[in-house]
């Protein structure tokens, strides 16, 4: 077999321009939350690649049940143990108001399978006239055409939007870039307005589904809206028959402190949720969507969920996400992302004071990110050209970490980095994280 030299690879071709993952890596090995290139060099997880290896490279309890369930078998088409155990897992962490888990491998295609259960329940339930998912600007849920169908990036619409048919969307409550004449509480509530006018607008009947992140990923910036919106947001999709859809796909499976993030507001539980990235934390292609019987079974009872993917539920991903699961239970690493959390959101901040380009600094547990802006005061962003979130990536990558930075379409709602390290992170980790962060912001500011 002859392969074709790493540099010559395709795979840099086709993200050539795509700069927010940090660059393309010629990554070697990992081990904790850690991860050296082909020329020997360290890099520290600072955004655990995409959110995604919460529990850090090497782990041996998930590399053992790899080795474990591939003697026994890696695939089938049929029922096995450790899917169903997987399922019981998740639904179990969910909690009340979460019976069942379906499992998927990846995000996008556990949102297009939020997207089709819900409308399969609408239609089931005498409701086909319902059909629209509306969705939050900016946003983001995924890659396939469903998801990017509600995915709030101006960008991705122009390009895709002719084959596909973009959804509905109302304003995300942004707390840091606030428009005019709001405060964050009063802009919050104009926000949650903003979701009761636009179903009026499109005939409430029409109406299926609210789609949004609880705790923002890399589309918003880790945003966290006030308590109050999360149950604004509940009543309203309650008075309208509107199903809420959180997708917690990078806030999900503990990273915020909590297996998910909807566990931060108790009174506005959604219908379905949606998982992938920590679930299977980077050891297998996984994720997983979650809902209440009552629509399981009105779907189930009138022919069945349409929708499936060959590798749905493969026995290999299965037992790796049990193995991650009882990790993370037996580490308690939940409570170390509301420890750990705490402790880097106290450092950034500190960081923040120092510095004269970080904005603001939000989050939850250990999904977090860092604004960059050229003025404290006024909030204005640099200039395009200077593509100032992606080149602290770059100055960040140089001095052995990696951030996964992105800058919003045309820069209107500002730029940031991730910082969301491995779930696994121990304190004097969190101090060697700071160290190069402090080193990466003392060479772009000087
Ligand atoms: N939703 C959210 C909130 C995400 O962050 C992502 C991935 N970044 C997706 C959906 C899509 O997941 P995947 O890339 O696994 O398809």
């Amino acid at each position: 077999i002859v392969r074709p030299e790493p540099a010559q690879n395709a795979f840099d071709r086709f993200y050539a321009g795509s700069r927010g993952a940090g660059g393309t890596f010629k990554v070697s090995h990992g081990e904790g939350i850690f991860f050296w290139d082909t020329n020997g060099k360290r890099y520290l997880e600072g955004s655990s690649g995409a959110c995604v290896v919460n529990l850090g490279h090497g782990n041996e309890r998930v590399r053992d049940a790899m080795i474990d369930q591939a003697n026994r078998i890696s695939y089938s088409a049929f029922y096995s143990e450790p899917t169903n155990t997987l399922c019981r897992m998740i639904a179990d962490l969910a909690g009340p108001g979460f019976d069942q888990a379906f499992p998927v491998s990846g995000g996008s295609e556990a949102v297009e399978a939020a997207i089709k259960l819900a409308r399969q329940y609408a239609v089931a339930s005498g409701q086909s006239k319902r059909w629209k998912i509306l969705a939050r600007m900016p946003g983001y849920h995924g890659a396939t055409l469903g998801a990017a169908a509600v995915t709030g990036d101006p960008d991705r619409d122009e390009i895709f939007g002719p084959i596909m048919q973009i959804m509905p969307k109302v304003p995300a409550p942004l707390s840091y870039r606030v428009p005019e004449g709001f405060d964050v509480s009063s802009y919050a509530d104009y926000c949650a307005e903003s979701l009761e006018r636009q179903i009026l607008a499109e005939g409430e009947e029409t109406v299926l589904a609210f789609i949004m992140e609880p705790v923002g990923g890399v589309a918003t910036g880790a945003l966290v809206a006030p308590d109050s919106y999360y149950s604004k947001v509940r009543e309203i999709c309650d008075r309208y028959g509107v199903l809420l859809i959180f997708d917690e796909v990078m806030c999900g499976a503990g990273r915020t402190g909590t297996f998910l993030a909807a566990h931060h507001w108790p009174d506005a539980l959604p219908d379905l949720v949606v998982c992938a990235k920590g679930l299977a934390a980077g050891y297998s292609p996984l994720g997983a969507m979650i809902a209440p019987n009552r629509i399981v079974d009105k779907v189930a009872g009138s022919g069945g969920f349409l929708h499936g993917h060959t590798y749905a539920g493969n026995p290999l991903s299965s037992a790796i996400g049990v193995a991650v699961l009882e990790e993370m239970l037996d580490q308690d690493l939940m409570g170390n992302a509301k420890r750990m959390g705490v402790l880097l959101q106290r450092k950034l901040h500190a960081l923040k004071d120092r510095s004269t380009t970080v904005g603001d600094v939000r989050g939850m547990g250990l999904l977090n990110a860092v604004e960059i802006v050229e003025d404290q005061a006024t909030k204005a962003i640099f200039p395009a050209a200077k593509q100032a979130s992606y080149r602290v990536s770059e100055i960040a990558r140089e001095l052995g970490l990696h951030l996964y930075a992105r800058r919003t379409a045309s820069g209107k709602f500002g730029e940031w980095f991730m910082a969301a390290p491995p779930l696994i992170i121990t304190e004097p980790e969190i101090d060697l994280f700071m160290e190069l962060l402090t080193e990466t912001f003392r060479v772009f500011e000087s």
